[in-house]
């Protein structure tokens, strides 16, 4: 069988990136080591959808944090997923 992508672990990324490439006419493959998918670092992350205050906004974290929580709402009213929408307040130290 050919693909013409084939991603190499089911963490929340290789997940993520398959089901947008789901939206293309390709032959995705995806492959897991494990024997189910997020068995790896996702399994145990928190749940926290960073909202981007937290790191610089100059730095590739802080700047793909703040564009990518709008898109976790347009994720969960395209899936299953449940978001509780609490509030943080980052305070200043001291
Ligand atoms: C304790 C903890 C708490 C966290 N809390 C948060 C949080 O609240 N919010 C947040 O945004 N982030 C959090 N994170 C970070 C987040 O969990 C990770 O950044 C994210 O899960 C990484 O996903 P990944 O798909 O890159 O990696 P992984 O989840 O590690 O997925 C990689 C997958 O690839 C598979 N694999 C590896 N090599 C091969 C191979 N050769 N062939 C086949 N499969 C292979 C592995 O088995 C694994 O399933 C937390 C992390 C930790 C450790």
């Amino acid at each position: 069988m050919r693909y013409d992508v084939t991603i190499i672990g089911g963490g929340v990324i290789g997940c993520a990136i398959a089901r947008e490439l789901l939206r293309y006419r390709l032959k995705v493959i995806l492959l897991e080591q494990e024997c189910e998918v997020g068995f790896g670092t996702s399994k145990s992350n928190s749940g926290i959808i960073h909202a981007g205050h937290h790191d610089d906004p100059r730095t590739l974290k802080g700047r793909l944090e703040r564009c990518g929580n709008p898109s976790a709402s347009a994720a969960k009213s395209r899936t299953c997923l449940k978001r509780s929408r609490l509030r943080s307040m980052p305070l200043p130290p001291g």
